[in-house]
């Protein structure tokens, strides 16, 4: 039995990572991700927040499975135009300034005009300032210096930038000798490239599902509400493939797979998470449990909507999320693997 091939997967991950999708404005690697499902022969079809929705039938039409992953990322808007020509952000999801400083950036128009850009503390020039090192990194003392010769506010905006235009952070994506992915926003394209990859495989190989199975590529979980929506009458057991969160503590790695057993919205389905680890077990595939302290998954937003379902959360696990990100080959593999027993597998319910 051959399984997703995971030098492809990191492949498709580099070219996923390196299309700007800050939540609120992801039309363009939903773009991408359509065009891979139709040359695959999958038809998609687009919910109204903008998401990605992929179904394979499968013997039992009656029962449904929906596996997720989120293709928005983290990013920042402009929120005002500064006298001297510099930007204030306003950020998008849950992060810190720090992650950010010195950053590069692209700034898209609404017209969809790009220009690129720095993230730094006002005070970075220590030849100037004396307290560049002590000063808060926050939205008053970091600015974005575009690259274009602008001297005021009127520069900036005869260039087309406004308020509310998005801005993106470099993914910076590099692959070492070692196996390991440095990236940012590997959560959550680590799994999209997972999912796209399984799918793939699914449909090259001809393998029949045993039960209808939909694909969730969901464009608005870093603020909470991506796959909490679409989700049919039929649908039994509904997975979140997301990241493992990794710390002091934890015992995510960047090797295996993780199976969380509860985050903050409290415990996933207990018999779903057990299947899941007997899985695991039987194929082989190396696998860590564990809880995320500070963390909500689209699986826990869709309980959350009202969705009588059986939820779950696996994922690679990566290090340093929301910021310097870092996963392994190996997690992406397992994860990989887990993922194509779990779709063939029975319902626990
Ligand atoms: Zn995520």
């Amino acid at each position: 039995m051959a399984y997703p091939n995971t030098k492809e997967t990191i492949n498709l991950l580099k070219e996923i990572v390196s299309i700007p999708s800050p939540s609120g404005n992801t039309n363009e690697v939903i773009t991408y991700v359509e065009k891979f499902l139709n040359e695959l022969n999958v038809e998609t079809k687009r919910n109204r927040k903008g998401g990605l929705i992929a179904s394979l039938p499968g013997k039992d039409q009656n029962r449904h499975r929906m596996l997720t992953a989120h293709v928005d990322t983290l990013g920042a808007i402009v929120k005002e135009i500064k006298p001297s020509g510099r930007l204030k952000i306003d950020l998008i999801g849950g992060f810190k300034y720090n992650s950010i400083e010195g950053e590069y950036c692209e700034i898209e128009t609404s017209s969809g005009n790009k220009f690129t850009g720095t993230i730094l503390m006002h005070q970075t020039s220590v030849h100037v300032y004396k307290d560049a090192g002590k000063a808060e990194r926050n939205q008053e003392n970091m600015e974005v210096r575009i690259d274009e010769k602008v001297h005021n506010e009127e520069d900036v905006r005869a260039l087309g930038i406004e308020v509310g235009d998005f801005v993106s952070f470099d993914p910076r994506v590099k692959t070492t000798p070692a196996g390991f992915i440095k990236s940012r926003h590997l959560d959550d394209k680590a799994s999209v490239a997972i999912l796209l990859q399984l799918i793939k495989q699914l449909k090259t190989e001809n393998i029949e599902l045993p039960y209808t199975t939909h694909f969730l590529i969901s464009n608005n979980e870093e603020i909470g509400y991506g796959g909490n929506s679409n989700i049919t009458p039929e649908t039994v057991e509904y997975l979140a493939v997301d990241m493992g969160a990794m710390g002091d503590g934890q015992s995510t790695d960047e090797y295996t797979v993780s199976i969380c057993v509860k985050d903050a919205s409290g415990p996933y389905h207990y018999e779903l998470r057990k299947r899941l680890v007997q899985l695991a077990k039987d194929n082989g595939i190396g696998y860590k449990l564990d809880i995320y302290p500070f963390y909500g998954s689209d699986a826990s937003a869709a309980i959350r909507a009202g969705h009588d379902i059986v939820h779950g959360l696996i994922g690679p696990g990566i290090d340093s999320s929301h910021a310097f990100e870092r996963t392994h080959e190996d997690s992406i593999e397992n994860t990989a693997k887990l993922l194509y027993h779990y779709v063939q597998s029975e319902m626990v319910l």
